[in-house]
């Protein structure tokens, strides 16, 4: 059965003639989408293929801007981490500085104590 491309996601090869509890209906297998339930394939297929599609210039400008969206919030997502890592950098100094005093501590408390030093 020759089906028209499904109407969210263009595709052709996913598409499904099933039964389902309701009727028999056409489905999207890669974006799930389904079409009306009728009372049987042909019936299914009729309203799949009357289901109104976008023209290929709307179709290209949602893509683009998703395309669009997917750059944007992949750039917000790279400066959220820069900026997280910005924050940690002075307490990850700071941390740094006090094992350094602690290890100086413990060198310190160490050393023996020379007799003649004490007065
Ligand atoms: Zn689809």
């Amino acid at each position: 059965m020759k089906l028209k491309p499904c109407p969210f996601c263009g595709s052709t090869r996913s598409l499904l003639v099933w039964e389902t509890l309701r009727g028999t209906t056409v489905q999207c297998d890669r974006c799930g989408v389904q079409g009306p339930h009728a009372i049987d394939e042909v019936a299914a297929a009729a309203w799949w293929d009357e289901v109104k599609r976008p023209s290929a210039s709307m179709l290209a400008r949602a893509t683009a801007r998703l395309r669009a969206l997917r750059r944007q919030q992949k750039r917000e997502a790279a400066e959220a981490k820069d900026e997280a890592e910005r924050r940690a950098a002075p307490k990850r100094a700071q941390e740094r500085e006090y094992r350094q005093w602690a290890a100086d501590r413990e060198a310190w408390l160490r050393c023996p104590v020379e007799e003649d030093t004490i007065q």
